[in-house]
């Protein structure tokens, strides 16, 4: 669903839309379980920057609803999340800050996001709401004993005896990705 700022002009814009899995993008980081639900409100805001210097800013207010899976940052085993949030965002033109490199940003103004051309994709904004939304580390349960870094063994449900040797970088790389997340924690000790 696109956002025009020559249909904002004539009109504010009420949404309410149930958007399936693959509408919006969410890459490799979660997937969509259903629909996502989204509802709300868009509107131009004119910014006054001088006499003749009007930019048409879109604020965007609403919220969304929907259910997605994440790996296990230890084990990769798909957890489900289920996420509703709100937002209230505005966009400026792209184009209306690329030459100024020092804009007084005030206060209310920290959420400023910016769209190109002539629309606002609410996918693309749907997009980093849910990303933003998520949990930075997933557990599938607490204490969760992730997989073997010398053979991938998933450790919950198979128990492992390697615990000498020279690891396989491959599953090194699959252990890293998991734990990328758990960098600021303590990392669990590697026997
Ligand atoms: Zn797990
Ligand atoms: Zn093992």
């Amino acid at each position: 669903m696109e956002f025009t700022i020559s249909e904002l002009e004539r009109e504010p814009i009420d949404f309410d839309v149930e958007l399936a899995p693959g509408e919006v993008d969410l890459g490799d980081e979660a997937a969509q379980q259903g629909a996502l639900a989204a509802s709300g409100h868009a509107e131009v805001l004119h910014e006054h920057r001088g006499p003749k210097d009007v930019v048409a800013d879109i604020r965007l207010r609403g919220r969304f609803a929907g259910r997605f899976q994440v790996p296990c940052a230890r084990c990769v085993e798909p957890v489900e999340i289920p996420l509703t949030a709100e937002y209230d965002l505005i966009f400026r033109p792209a184009a209306a800050d690329a030459e100024a490199t020092e804009r007084s940003i005030t206060a209310p103004e920290t959420e400023i996001g910016y769209y190109q051309g002539e629309s606002l994709a609410l996918e693309d904004v749907l997009r980093e709401q849910v990303l933003l939304s998520l949990p930075l580390r997933t557990l599938c349960k607490p204490d969760c004993k992730g997989l073997c870094p010398r053979c991938g063994a998933d450790r919950n449900s198979q128990p492992c005896t390697c615990d000498a040797g020279p690891a396989d970088p491959r599953w090194e790389a699959l252990a890293d990705l998991g734990s990328r997340m758990e960098s600021t924690e303590n990392s669990p000790k590697k026997s």
